[in-house]
């Protein structure tokens, strides 16, 4: 008898050890199926203690019940309401052994209930891991059975091997949890992302998978002044906000840093994924509170669609992370869809960031000079340097095409310097030579080279090496940093006002709300935008807005500079319009130095047009 106990015990734990998380149930069912057998019982379980919640949860059983209610009441059963049988197994360390004939009055009472006694009996051996009880193996008898202390031994082996394979199971989930998801915020990671978009691209899945990835704007903000565990609880709020925002129907995942990736379960056109990314876009606005300061930060997303069978995980990722690029490159807190005419504006943005780099150094970029005139006289009152680049292989490139590259890639500093010293180097060797005395260099400064520390100091140096004075150099901003950075504007500009400089909005017209702010800021002259100009004395739109700006511009003692004068009818209409200053292709396409050293010796152009005497009042 003992030799075969040995056996069954050694058989249980043969079939355990091949055991995992998958399979788990069904080889527990194979097993109490023979114990029933070589125990001669009626009914056995397998039941896993939750001290969490403090119940039994059923895990196997045999043999299965012919019909199972749903919900299934035996599934989970509360220790506070269970019967005394089920009680102790929630802290029992030694098999027990449920007789119907109860040793003691007390016993009986409890087992009674007022009922007969039951017509059953019934071995409890306690899974136990530590000092921690995990659960429970049963064996049931309808009618009485006596149980040997032999097999009570063997089944207090076999409820440990039990608890060694829960024990293994559970470590298992726990290293698969850690493998699978983000520390800090408890998402998916990136491993478990790319497994899922690979499950889902299958050959034979439906599609199209949809991703939408997003990416907090100027978080990096955050971390510098208020520390990196602002930044990590403000991400941890982002990816709460995010779970709850999607309910259970979509994946999210966090690739690292402040990005993260959302996939919804089920297909969705590019239509609805927008419509996914406003909701989610509006809920990570919300204001949140770290460290008593309210922080409110945008995000951007870029959606892409991948096809099952075509596209690959990375492929999805990649194109999800072009779109981003570019909703961030349109200023954040945008939206924007991968389609082929992005991915090869991308490549075009790579190429130009490659070769970028050593740009400065190897003497590739020129400044071209376009002259402002007076379009009354014909005067040459005026140049704005412009920078180019002599691209290794796509040739000259207009600055459209690589500023924004540069200031993506921390190089506009560098760039923008290198302009302010050229220009005022050639600017100086023209004055020396008596060319250009009453005339203006204008220079194009980047928002990101304003916001620098120490630009004024800087451009006071320059000044100072090329002997020019204040009056006769004049920076350029463009209307959006103002209006975004109101503050930031106001310092920068008194510091370089203390310097001397002139100061001009340009493109004037396009950002709307700085001209609330146009008498409280130390600036000299505005350039409207050329897109009001070009259809000037066709369009009366354009009219009423280029008369309002000179208005204002003349309310408060401002200079103004129409850009991109192309036609006689608009610069007529300038001139008519008491806007004698101007720039354009009609008057003189953007000149080499040299010719702009010439066109300053001689003083004016012949103008194409006359000019009729301006409108009064
Ligand atoms: P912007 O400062 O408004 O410069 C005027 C742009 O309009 C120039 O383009 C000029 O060639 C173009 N333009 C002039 N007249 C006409 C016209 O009649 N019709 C049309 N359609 N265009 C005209 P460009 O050189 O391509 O420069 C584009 C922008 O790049 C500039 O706009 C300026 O914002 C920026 N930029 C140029 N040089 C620099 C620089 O050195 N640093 C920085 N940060 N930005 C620069
Ligand atoms: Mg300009
Ligand atoms: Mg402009």
């Amino acid at each position: 008898m003992t030799r075969s106990l040995d056996l069954v015990v050694t058989a249980v734990a043969t079939q355990l050890m091949a055991a995992n998380a998958a399979n788990a149930a069904e080889v527990s069912e194979r097993i109490l199926a023979d114990l029933v057998a070589y125990f001669d019982v009626d009914v056995s379980f397998l039941r896993h203690n939750d001290h969490e919640i403090h119940a039994s949860i059923l895990v196997a059983e045999w043999p299965p019940r012919p019909f199972v209610p749903d919900p299934d009441p035996l599934r989970v059963i509360y220790f506070a309401d269970a019967d005394p049988v089920f009680k102790i197994s929630e802290h029992s360390k030694k098999p027990q052994v449920f007789r119907p004939e109860p040793a003691t009055d007390e016993y009986r009472q409890t087992i009674e209930g007022g009922g007969g006694v039951p017509d059953i009996s019934m071995a409890a051996a306690p899974l136990v891991s530590g000092d921690v009880t995990t659960g429970v193996l049963g064996f049931v008898k309808f009618g009485d059975r006596e149980w040997l202390q032999a097999e009570l031994n063997a089944l207090e082996a076999i409820g440990s091997l039990f608890a060694q394979l829960q024990g293994r199971i559970l470590a298992e989930e726990q290293l698969r949890y850690l493998a699978e998801h983000d520390d800090l915020t408890g998402v998916y990671n990136r491993r478990a992302l790319v497994a899922h978009l690979e499950e889902r691209l299958g050959p034979d899945h439906s599609g199209p998978v949809t991703v939408l990835f997003l990416d907090l704007d100027r978080l990096k903000a955050v971390n510098d002044y208020l520390g990196h565990n602002a930044g990590d609880r403000f991400i941890r709020v982002f990816a709460e906000r995010l779970r709850t925002k999607t309910a259970d129907d979509c994946l999210i995942a966090r690739l690292g840093g402040d990005e993260f990736v959302v996939v919804p379960d089920s297909s969705m056109d590019t239509t609805e994924a927008e419509a996914l990314g406003q909701r989610l876009q509006s809920a990570l606005r919300e204001r949140v509170s770290i460290d008593g300061e309210m922080l409110t930060r945008t995000v951007s997303v870029g959606v892409a669609l991948g096809h099952p069978g075509v596209d690959s995980a990375s492929d999805l990722l990649r194109k999800a992370d072009q779109a981003v690029l570019e909703a961030k490159d349109a200023g954040g807190n945008k939206i924007a869809v991968f389609s082929e005419d992005l991915s090869i504006r991308t490549a075009f943005r790579n190429d130009i960031e490659l070769h970028l780099q050593g740009v400065i150094e190897s003497g590739a970029l020129v400044l071209h000079y376009l002259p402002e005139i007076d379009v009354c006289t014909g005067d040459v009152l005026a140049t704005e340097a412009l920078v180019r680049w002599q691209h290794p292989t796509r040739g000259l490139l207009f600055p459209d095409s690589f500023i924004g590259v540069a200031e993506s890639i921390n190089l506009a500093g560098e760039l923008g310097r290198w302009v302010m010293r050229t220009a005022c180097a050639e600017f100086g060797r023209w004055r020396s030579k008596g060319v250009g005395l009453n005339a203006v260099l204008r220079v194009n400064v980047s928002p990101v080279q304003l916001v620098a520390e120490g630009f004024a100091d800087t451009v006071g140096e320059i000044l100072r090496e090329f002997d020019l004075s204040g009056d006769s150099v004049c920076l350029e901003i463009t209307e959006s940093l103002v209006v975004q950075d109101i503050e930031t504007a106001r310092i920068t500009l008194a510091a370089l006002k203390a310097v001397g400089v002139q100061i001009a909005i340009d493109d004037f017209g396009t950002g709307y709300s700085v001209l609330s702010h146009l008498k409280s800021l130390p600036v000299d002259t505005v350039k409207i935008d050329k897109s009001f100009v070009r259809e000037l004395g066709s369009n009366a739109g354009d009219l009423a807005i280029v008369r309002a700006i000179i208005a204002l511009a003349e309310a408060f003692g401002l200079g103004v500079v129409a850009e991109g004068v192309e036609t006689v009818s608009a610069a007529r209409t300038l001139a008519e319009h008491r806007c004698h200053r101007a720039q354009g292709y009609l008057l003189s396409r953007p000149l080499e130095g040299a010719a702009m050293e010439a066109l300053f010796a001689k003083g004016r152009i012949d103008l194409p047009f006359e000019v009729a005497a301006p409108v009064s009042g």
